[in-house]
This record gives C-alpha cells, sequence and structure tokens, in this order.
C-alpha cells in the first residue's frame, strides 16, 4: 500500500538520522560536564561548593572529586566522570584538565561531523594526534634527579598552588616531598605506594599544625579508665581475637534459674579473663592493640579494669583495614589467638604516649625498634571542610612526586605545554595530506583550551594572550606560559612553575581515548525498564 511505502521510508530516513542525533546527544552531555569544571582550573580558578542529598557540604578545586559528587545522569557525562577517575588512578592530579581537554576535543569532533568526515576517520586521526602529542611533550621535559629536592618541591608546590590551601603550600611541599622519599629508595624505585602514607585527619588547630609523623598515629584514646597513658620501652601487640565472653550460637539461649548458677557463671567468667590478661602480660606486653570485632565487643569492661591493673595501655576499635599499615610500620604481627600471644610477635618501641591533637588527644608511636618504611600525615584544620580539602590537596602533592618517581621529567606549567603541543601538532599536520591533516590540525587547536581557560579564569584576555604565546613558541620559546601572578607571558621555568610530564602526558592519552570512544557509540540501548 503507499501509505506504508510512505510509513516505511520515514523509518528508514529516521534509523539513518539516529545515530548521528545519539552521537550529538553524547557530545552536548559530556561538554556539559566539562563546562561545568572549567572554572575552577589553574591557581585563579574558583573552588566549588557541593551539597549532597544528606546536606553534607563540600569545598573543592579538584576536578574529581567535583565530579564525583556530581549526580550526573547522561550515560556519556558519565565517562567524563570515569575519566576524571582514571587521570585521578593514573597521575592524581590534572583531574580537572583532563576533562577540560575532553570537552574540547569533542568539541573539536563534533565540528568535524558536521562537516561530513567520517567518525571512523575522526576516531583514528585523533589516535595519530595523540601519540605524536606524547612524543612532543617527552621531547620538551626536562630530565629531574630524585636528589634535586628543590625541583621535587617546586613541582609540589606548583600543584598546591590551584588549591584553596594554597597559601600554606610552603609547609605542606615540604611535607609531601619527605613523606614520600622516606617510604622508598629514591635509587631504585620505579613507583610508589601511596598506602605506605598514611594521611590522618583530626580537627582543631589550623592547617599551619599539620605535621608528618615519623610512626604511628591512633585517633582514638587510650580505652578504659586507669590504665597508662605514657608507656617508655612499649612492647606491643595486636590481637585479633576478643577479651570478652565468647557468646553462644545463633539462635541458642542459656537460661539460668539459680542464683548460684548465675555466680558460678560469673565466676567463669572473671576467671577466663584474667587468665587471658595474664598470659598477655606474662608474654611482656605493655601496650595492648585490639583490632575490632563484628561480632561481639572485642573487649569488655572486666578485661579493661584487669589490664589497666596491670599497666597496659589499650588501644581498641582497630579496622581491619589498618592492620598491614600497622604491622608494616612497627614490625609487629597479628596475633590472632591467645595461644600464639608469645614475645616474638610482640614490636618494640621506644615511646606510646597520648598527646593533645587539636580538640582531643591521639595516641602516638614513636621511636620503633623495628621500623618499616611507612609514614603518617596528622592533617589538622580549624574545621572539616578546610581539612578535607587539605587532605584531598595533600593526597595530589603525594601523586605528583609519585609520577616523578614513575617517569623522572618534568616541564613548564602555566599552558606551555599545550600551546607547544599544538604548534608542534600544526607543523606536524603540515606533512600529511587529506583529512587526516585536517582532523590533526583539528586536534592541535583543540589543545589551546588548557591555556586559554588559565589566561580566563585569570582575569585576561584568553584571545590575546592565545595568540601571543602561540607566537613566542613559534620563535622557539618553548617554557612561554602564563605567569598568572603577573598577569603576563614569560619564561614560566624562571617562575618555577614546574609539573610531571606523566601529568600532561595521560591527560592527553585518556582525554582522547575517552573521546574516541564516545565517537565510536552511534546507538544507546536501555534494557532497565
Ligand atoms: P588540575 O586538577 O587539572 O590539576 P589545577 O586547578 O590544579 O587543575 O590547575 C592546573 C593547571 O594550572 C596546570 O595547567 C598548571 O600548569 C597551571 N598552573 C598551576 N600553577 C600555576 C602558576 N603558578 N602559574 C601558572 N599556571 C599554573
Ligand atoms: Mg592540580
Amino acid at each position: 500500500m503507499p501509505g506504508q511505502a510512505k510509513a516505511s521510508k520515514g523509518r528508514n530516513f529516521h534509523d539513518k538520522e539516529k545515530p548521528t542525533q545519539i552521537r550529538n546527544s553524547n557530545i552536548g552531555a559530556a561538554k556539559a560536564v566539562a563546562d561545568a569544571v572549567r572554572t575552577s582550573l589553574g591557581p585563579k580558578g574558583m573552588d566549588k561548593m557541593i551539597q549532597n542529598a544528606k546536606g553534607d557540604v563540600t569545598i573543592t578545586n579538584d576536578g574529581a572529586t567535583i565530579l564525583k559528587q556530581m549526580q550526573v545522569l547522561h550515560p556519556a557525562a558519565k565517562m567524563l566522570v570515569e575519566l576524571s577517575k582514571a587521570q585521578d588512578i593514573e597521575a592524581g592530579d590534572g583531574t580537572t584538565s583532563v576533562v577540560i581537554i575532553a570537552g574540547s576535543l569533542l568539541d573539536a569532533a563534533s565540528k568535524l561531523l558536521q562537516k561530513g568526515i567520517h567518525p571512523t576517520t575522526i576516531s583514528e586521526s585523533f589516535q595519530h594526534a595523540s601519540t605524536k602529542a606524547v612524543e612532543i611533550l617527552n621531547n620538551m621535559s626536562i630530565p629531574l634527579d630524585l636528589d634535586n629536592r628543590e625541583a621535587l618541591l617546586q613541582s609540589a608546590t606548583t600543584s598546591l598552588s590551584s588549591k584553596v590551601v594554597s597559601q600554606y603550600s610552603n609547609l605542606l611541599a615540604p611535607i609531601s616531598v619527605d613523606a614520600v622519599l622516606r617510604v622508598i629508595d629514591p635509587a631504585t624505585a620505579t613507583n610508589v605506594d601511596l598506602n605506605d602514607v598514611k594521611l590522618i585527619q583530626k580537627l582543631g588547630g589550623t592547617i599551619e599544625d599539620t605535621e608528618l609523623v615519623d610512626g604511628l598515629v591512633f585517633t582514638q584514646r587510650p580505652a578504659g579508665t586507669g590504665g597508662p597513658s605514657k608507656v617508655e620501652k612499649a612492647k606491643i601487640g595486636l590481637i585479633q581475637f576478643c577479651l570478652s565472653p565468647p557468646k553462644t550460637d545463633m539462635d541458642n539461649q542459656v537460661v539460668v534459674s539459680d542464683y548460684t548458677q548465675m555466680d558460678r557463671i560469673l565466676r567463669e567468667e572473671r576467671a577466663y579473663i584474667l587468665d587471658l590478661v595474664k598470659k598477655i602480660k606474662k608474654a611482656g606486653c605493655n601496650v595492648l592493640l585490639i583490632q575490632k570485632s563484628i561480632l561481639r565487643d572485642a573487649v569488655n569492661d572486666l578485661a579493661l579494669h584487669f589490664l589497666a591493673k596491670m599497666k597496659i595501655m589499650v588501644i581498641k576499635d582497630i579496622e581491619r583495614s589498618e592492620i598491614e599499615f600497622i604491622c608494616k610500620s612497627i614490625g609487629c604481627k597479628p596475633i590472632a589467638s591467645i595461644d600464639h600471644f608469645q614475645p616474638d610477635m610482640l614490636a618494640q618501641a621506644e615511646l606510646v604516649e597520648e598527646v593533645v591533637a587539636g580538640t582531643s588527644k591521639a595516641v602516638k608511636v614513636t621511636g620503633a625498634a623495628n621500623p618499616g618504611k611507612t609514614v603518617t600525615v596528622l592533617v589538622r584544620g580549624s574545621n572539616k571542610l578546610v581539612m578535607e580539602e587539605a587532605e584531598r590537596s595533600i593526597h595530589d602533592a603525594l601523586c605528583v612526586i609519585r609520577c616523578l618517581v614513575k617517569n623522572r621529567a618534568l616541564i613548564a606549567g602555566g599552558g606551555a605545554p599545550e600551546i607547544e603541543v599544538a604548534y608542534r601538532l600544526m607543523e606536524y599536520s603540515r606533512s600529511l595530506s587529506g583529512l587526516e591533516a585536517y582532523c590533526i590540525r583539528a586536534f592541535a587547536e583543540a589543545m589551546e583550551v588548557i591555556p586559554s581557560t588559565l589566561a580566563e579564569n585569570a582575569g585576561l584576555n584568553p584571545i590575546s594572550v592565545v595568540t601571543d604565546l602561540r607566537n613566542r613558541h613559534a620563535h622557539g620559546e618553548t617554557a612561554a606560559g602564563i605567569n598568572v601572578r603577573k598577569g603576563a607571558i614569560t619564561n614560566i621555568l624562571d617562575e618555577n612553575v614546574v609539573q610531571p610530564v606523566l601529568v600532561s602526558i595521560s591527560a592527553i592519552q585518556l582525554a582522547s581515548e575517552t573521546v574516541r570512544s564516545i565517537m565510536k557509540i552511534d546507538d544507546i540501548v536501555n534494557t532497565s525498564r
């Protein structure tokens, strides 16, 4: 029938349009996410205040944190959230930059699509361009020696300079550098396990009171009353069993009808616990760490009373996840049953002491006889919002140093690497021909988003700044970048604004990878009903 033919023709027409529509909708949604974090790039960038459904407020400047807290619904937009997370894992810094670069690449891609270029061509050209960009970044990087403390401090400072807590960077940068250097062997290390650096928050005081502790810190106070609050020449035992009467099986009950029986149970319980405590004392232990139990109280009042009488300090409620760090730090072994509570399982330390930290107290373990390569950073702040952001900022600075351990090379910051990549890629594209050259040129232009955003956020004219930068890089000034403080373009290496090359490399690689996968999607299939 003619009507039917018309209808099916219409549907065909629609189906042909669909991939383009899907692609445009994906690009639009992802770009919206990128725009949301644009204003927080750089030292003059703004911060975001995020309130979640429960009413908890977070103040942050970190791209990964902003996006993690945002309730993104669109599947393509979620890919940018994942992108930022990936950069956080891979490099730890550059989480805002990576999303902004991806947004700009998407913009470029959508313009190329509008010109009728096939998505596969764009995707392949972008892959080509990103490989070349990495090469360019590696060529302009400056090799670094881990003995060069000054350079490490400068990189940490650059990372901290864009944070809420930037005015404390002369304190936090050395802490981050020292923390990483203490947990590795600089001569041989190729990576840093950041689990060995423990960040502990303690409210009270100001960020200036943040300190690096060579040893272990427990935020809980010693349990019970009457026990010692300071133990010299400590012998520390870490137990995973409970110092409380055993419970019956789930569904069983013991009914006691007679008072004498009740008395006997209490006496038995007392004897049982006293026996445990005596065995602990006999092994020479004077500081007892008790892992939290999910089944019952790991330690009851009676046990605490006996332990206090025997002058044993007790720290309870130790999380399972902390066990590994504690064992590594002081060189003890977790003890799973009283039969294994032997002197050789204990760790020795000069001093275990309760100290005042902020508005409350903490317990510090120092001078361990057999210390592992771990450190604790006690992060302090007068309010929770600032303290949490301080911790995130220290995390970023630690990651920057880790990047430098992994790939010992630096580049200038302030938009210099992106402009250099843009300029060199343009130059390179001239040696190619056809659509590929055209796409690579679009990729190169997209890189200029970083200097242009930095300029915009610093209140400068982005167009004139980028033009000027292009001009200088064309004349071989590889390190010309935006000097945010002076509001001008200068040699950014003179300003000591340096960053690990790995951060920029991973940002470009991950961003172009995400853009390529967004381009290749031509349909969204929803299986939820
Ligand atoms: P990200 O989350 O991507 O690390 P930031 O807000 O930390 O975002 O901004 C990083 C950008 O700011 C980098 O491009 C870096 O080169 C630049 N930058 C940092 N400090 C300075 C500075 N003092 N002067 C100029 N640019 C800077
Ligand atoms: Mg940063």
